[in-house]
């Protein structure tokens, strides 16, 4: 694995994200609602930056199953959510990739009545955008490549990593092969 970003780098740009983001939601009270599970630690972080009045929540979104790097069927679970009405709601996720799982959220997020619906993600890939929303705030810019770790996993496995590393072709091909193996006894 190669490290793409320091857990300092990670702090610092948490750090400038929970500014912004305070900056535009002020004293009025906020409900965070993070998208399991990639972004927990993300969450975990922003959060105790964050002044004011704060709700979390969690919503559970899938586009990958097992071993693939490219998503596919996107499969959303809503049901933990408060009632948003009135509230100003930032949605977090880990990453903006081809943007279809921010786009689906927002749009359910919003038909629950939330007075104002932001989106924050730890991290956006170059050139992937499918979609034409763009998120509030985007911690960094990456290059198109498979990263885990600080949230983000592989077959389930590497978001404990404090930092964020990229997952070389060999480590996905050695993992597969292992998996392939370990379902044929
Ligand atoms: P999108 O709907 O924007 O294509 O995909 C967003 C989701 O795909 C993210 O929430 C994340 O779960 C997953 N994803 C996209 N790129 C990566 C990546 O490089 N590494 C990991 N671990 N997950 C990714
Ligand atoms: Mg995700």
């Amino acid at each position: 694995m190669r490290v793409l970003l320091t857990s300092e780098q990670l702090a610092a740009g948490i750090e400038r994200l929970s500014r912004q983001v305070s900056g535009s939601v002020g004293d009025r009270p906020l409900i965070v609602v993070g998208v399991l599970t990639g972004s927990i630690v993300l969450v975990a972080d922003l959060i105790r930056r964050l002044e004011g009045p704060v709700q979390v929540s969690m919503v559970w979104a899938s586009s990958y199953r097992g071993t693939a790097t490219r998503p596919g069927e996107l499969e959303l679970r809503l049901d933990l959510l408060p009632d948003l009405s009135g509230y100003d709601v930032l949605l977090v996720d880990d990453i903006f990739d081809t943007g279809h799982t921010l786009e689906a959220l927002l749009d359910e997020l919003r038909r629950r009545g939330a007075a104002c619906v932001r989106s924050l993600v730890l991290l956006r890939k170059q050139g992937r955008a499918e979609v034409t929303i763009e998120p509030d705030y985007v911690g960094f810019e990456i290059p198109d490549e498979f990263v885990v770790g600080y949230g983000l996993d592989f077959d389930g496995v590497w978001r404990h990593l404090p930092y964020l590393a990229v997952l070389e072709e060999e480590e996905i091909a050695a993992t597969r092969a292992a998996r392939n193996a370990h379902a044929n006894g």
